[in-house]
């Protein structure tokens, strides 16, 4: 076998969409495991559609990803360059040559003219393909149009009998009848290639041995064959992958913010969470394993582990992988990430992050849940007084106003506001009033944050509150449940 030689192909929408970076994922731990040479190539043959900046968010989001490739448009390599627009000139001659050996032809139709026999097609309830009204035109026509100056494209002549077929490492036979093939644009009225033409232009002259692509080009793939063949070419092996879908019937969509990586890095994902939950979208190592490095998804990757079904990319159990790396952070690497998210909800506090970020980890699965789980800190939330009420431990509103106030002058005693001096002064105190631990630290944690789930107990967010704070949200509270203050 030839060295393998693969290509991830994006355009450069602006964005790198969670279907797309999953083929380059899969494009790269195949050609990693097979030890071949991993391609980028931009294809930006659609003018029209060009963002400015696109091309770097593809780089920076493969970089993030870990995703290198060996050739592409700025590392170079033996067969650049890699953005097809700047391959313009080599597809013509290829054009031409189709031309020559009739698998190919002129086309002059105007696009009124097409779309009025694509109604009378539709009106007679059929469907529409290109009629192949321009191969009926004689060399002398061609020339004489050329030579007027009218605008053409370079239409594929597909055969209209037979069939095609070739087979699919991941959907295996696949056959077409000849007839149903559409006669595709193949060059443009602004002499560039539409992706039709690209991608097999392309794929020979970079010597791709595997396409690796979404699902969306297996029906056009026997017509790329026929061009190969057409040409004299060698057909590369065909690997396609099924839709990444949010579930059984709607495709992940820029509207619901679950289409782009950077969707979801905004929210707080963490890039290794993300590929090792993508590889597992639509692809099965083949024993229980789901916590995979990326050279560990390299090591494990086989083809016989895709599957042809549609993959359903489910933020629950990404969400659930989230919390999983994040739990395995070291300290400082959460408190580096979470500390951004801290300051949207906390800033001029001055809090001790280091000490939230401790209590904050085990039970962080995104970083933007973040401002909404600490906002306590900084603003006392209102809150219902039915609160108090303990039901593990039956206490009910009688005996708020009495721990409140112990807890008060316990505190009270506090010289260095630490943790241990806080504690050291309630647990003792409590027991010595002949109260259990709960009695009092329950409404104490109530009155200090107005919620039922808080990162920490009641020490815990006395401490973070500070001397003062802690002070005034027990005064407002004894206040509100009628204890003295
Ligand atoms: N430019 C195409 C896309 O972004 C690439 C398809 C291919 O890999 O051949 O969908």
């Amino acid at each position: 076998m030839l060295p393998v030689r693969t290509r991830f192909a994006p355009s450069p929408t602006g964005f790198l969409h969670m279907g797309s970076l999953r083929t380059a994922l899969y494009c790269y731990l195949f050609t990693r495991k097979n030890k071949g040479t991993f391609i980028l190539r931009i294809e930006d043959t659609d003018q029209e559609r060009l963002v400015p900046g696109a091309t770097e968010v593809i780089y920076d989001t493969l970089r993030e990803c870990g995703l290198n490739w060996d050739e592409g448009p700025d590392v170079g390599g033996p067969v650049a360059p890699y953005v097809q627009s700047e391959r313009k000139d080599s597809y013509l001659p290829y054009a031409k040559q189709l031309i020559e050996s009739g698998h190919a032809y002129y086309c002059f139709c105007t696009r009124e003219e097409l779309a009025a026999r694509r109604e009378a097609a539709q009106a007679r309830g059929e469907t529409w393909k290109y009629d192949k009204h321009c191969l009926g035109l004689s060399r002398e026509q061609v020339a004489g149009n050329l030579e007027k100056g009218l605008p053409w494209v370079v239409r594929q002549n597909t055969p209209t009998t037979g069939e095609s077929d070739f087979d699919d490492l991941v959907y295996g036979h696949i056959s077409a009848p000849n007839d149903t093939l559409d006669d595709m644009v193949l060059l443009k009225a602004d002499g560039m290639p539409t992706y039709n033409f690209a991608n097999v232009v392309d794929d020979h002259l970079m010597g791709i041995t595997h396409v690796i692509r979404g699902m969306e080009y297996l029906s056009s793939t026997p017509k790329y064959n026929l061009l190969y063949k057409a040409l004299g070419w060698d057909i590369p092996l065909y690997i396609h992958l099924p839709n990444v879908m949010r579930d059984a019937k709607h495709k992940l969509s820029k509207r619901d913010g679950d289409a782009y990586y950077s969707d979801f890095i905004k929210k707080g994902f963490l890039t290794p969470a993300l590929m090792n939950y993508l590889a597992l979208v639509g692809w099965n190592p083949g024993d229980e394993r789901e916590f995979f490095t990326l050279s560990e998804l390299v090591e494990a990757f086989s083809v016989q582990g895709l599957s042809k079904s549609p993959a359903i990319f489910d933020v629950n159990k990404l969400t659930w992988f989230n919390a999983e790396y994040i739990r395995r952070l070291s300290p400082g690497e959460y408190l580096r990430l979470a500390q951004p998210w801290f300051e949207q909800a906390l800033s001029g506090t001055g809090m001790d992050y280091p000490r939230l970020a401790e209590l904050m980890q085990p039970r962080t699965e995104i970083f933007s849940q973040i401002p909404d789980m600490v906002r306590f800190l900084k603003e006392m939330p209102g809150y219902d007084l039915a609160l108090y009420e303990n039901k593990k431990q039956k206490s009910g509103m009688e005996s708020v106003p009495g721990a409140l106030a112990l807890a008060k002058n316990l505190l009270e005693t506090v010289e260095d506001w630490s943790e241990e001096a806080i504690h050291a002064a309630l647990i003792p105190g409590i027991a010595a009033a002949g109260l259990k631990n709960g009695t009092v630290l329950w409404p104490l944690r109530v009155a200090l944050s107005g919620q039922l789930s808080t990162p920490g107990g009641a020490i815990e967010i006395a401490y973070l509150l500070g001397r003062r704070e802690t002070t005034r949200r027990l005064d407002a509270a004894l206040k509100r449940v009628g204890g003295a203050n």
